[in-house]
């Protein structure tokens, strides 16, 4: 079957990205011109909303009601602003990666669209600093940008202004925290805000911001071009799109595929990926990111849309799946992300800037084979001490997430590092 791929088809392996004339050929910045022509900023919300478009950053919140929350009309404040999350950095995720350096203009086109729909006049792309090639690819284009009129005063005679930069992020994952990704951009520690008030009513300086995901951005142009629902029957059950999945660990052919939502684990890992290489067999799965529980080989059927992942006891999230193979320790894979997660903490509230270490040393000892029975008490302990509600924002109830599902399905696993007194992959 032809599958379409809005967002990569003129993605081109190891080829530079469409110019801006390039793009103009390829029908870019037509939807621009729609909007600003023949929509009020409603109309545009409204489009999207009906798309069932859902936040791709890992929360999946319905973007068109995110966008419905700021307040528009004359008393709503002057100020406002659209900032496109580039900070990728969840371990496993790679998948904004393709649409910043394969598209720029893409990215573009969505944020003028998205900032319009909000009446932001002040627009930033918040980028992850490793990503050099590109900043420099984004830099370019948005100077194209300015040049034919579509960024600045007055675009394409609308009389509709907006001001876009890049800023480089300093790259910390807490960056991803919508609100410490705010406090950053405002010059101070990157910490996480009490929530509500909610960033589309109080967000940066405090005024009306909406932060949205890089492939969600790159999805709106199209939405606009081909109708909320064309998209909605891109995916597989009305959930609406396509999504970027990536498939990372020892599989025949890691990568990322735009493929219709709701693709099954099981074609992603198995067709696309190439299944697993030879002499290893699949023993878990991440399926949205690092922060994701682990599902098994029992659930390669299940779709990967929202809920459906949510029914087999995990998170979409990213949509990047981590392959943990049988020839690779899960204590020490565990080890290893929450080694992360700890290092990452902000240090804000007390139960992640203290928990998270002290699960880490947990793990370690357990690795190295001095740990004790009591000792996966304490795991499952702080997994739900960490959990959603305990802690100022997600990241540790993110960071749990992994560990609490991995002592529920390689529990043995734990059991033999004590019993053996060594980890028995080593
Ligand atoms: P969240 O659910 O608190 O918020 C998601 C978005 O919805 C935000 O924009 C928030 O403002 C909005 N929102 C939520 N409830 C709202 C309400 N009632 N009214 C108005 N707006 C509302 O999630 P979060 O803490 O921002 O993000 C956590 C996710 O981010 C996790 O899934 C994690 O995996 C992911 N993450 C991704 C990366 C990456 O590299 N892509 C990095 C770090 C974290």
């Amino acid at each position: 079957m032809q599958m379409e791929t809005p967002l990569t088809q003129h993605i081109k392996a190891n080829k530079p990205p469409m110019n801006l004339k390039e793009y103009e050929q390829a029908g870019g910045y037509q939807a621009l011109r729609k909007v600003l022509k023949e929509m009020q900023p409603q109309d545009v919300q409204k489009i999207i909303k009906d798309s069932n478009l859902r936040g791709r950053g890992g929360a999946g919140f319905p973007t068109g009601m995110k966008w419905s929350f700021v307040p528009l009309g004359d008393d709503a404040p002057k100020d406002k602003y659209l900032i496109c999350n580039a900070d990728e950095m969840e371990p496993g995720a790679f998948k904004d990666r393709l649409l910043l350096e394969g598209n720029p203009h893409q990215l573009i086109e969505g944020m003028i669209i998205a900032a319009y729909a909000i009446q932001a006049n002040k627009s930033y792309v918040v980028l992850r600093w490793a990503y050099k090639e590109a900043a420099e690819l984004i830099f370019k284009a948005l100077a194209e940008a300015e040049q034919a009129g579509y960024i600045g005063q007055n675009i394409l005679g609308s009389g509709y202004a907006l001001e876009l930069y890049l800023h480089t992020s300093i790259g910390r994952y807490i960056r991803g925290e919508e609100t410490a990704h705010l406090e950053a951009l405002e010059g101070k520690r990157a910490i996480p805000r009490s929530k509500p008030p909610y960033s589309a009513v109080s967000g940066l300086f405090g005024k009306p911001t909406i932060v949205n995901n890089v492939e969600t951005l790159c999805c709106v142009s199209h939405i606009v071009n081909n109708g909320s629902e064309w998209f909605k029957n891109l995916s597989l059950n009305g959930v609406g799109g396509t999504k970027i999945y990536g498939v990372s660990g020892r599989v025949k052919n890691p990568g990322t595929w735009e493929l219709p939502l709701g693709t099954s684990m099981r074609e992603i890992i198995f067709e696309h990926a190439g299944g697993m290489k030879e002499g290893f067999r699949l023993k878990g799965i991440l399926p949205g990111g690092a922060s994701t529980d682990f599902l098994t080989e029992e659930h390669l059927d299940v779709n990967m849309d929202y809920s459906s992942v949510e029914k087999a006891g995990s998170r979409l999230g990213t949509g990047t799946l981590i392959i943990l193979d049988d020839k690779t320790c899960p204590v020490g894979m565990v080890h290893n992300l929450e080694h992360f997660f700890a290092q990452e903490s902000c240090g804000w509230c007390t139960p992640c800037r203290e928990g998270l270490p002290w699960v880490e040393k947990i793990l370690l000892s357990i690795e190295e084979g001095k740990g004790k029975l009591e000792d996966l008490d304490i795991l499952s302990f702080h997994a739900v001490n960490l959990g959603p509600g305990r802690t100022f924002c997600a990241l540790a109830p993110g960071a749990v997430e992994p560990l609490q599902s991995s002592i529920k399905y390689f529990r043995e696993d734990y059991v033999r590092h004590i019993n053996e007194k060594k980890c028995p992959w080593r």
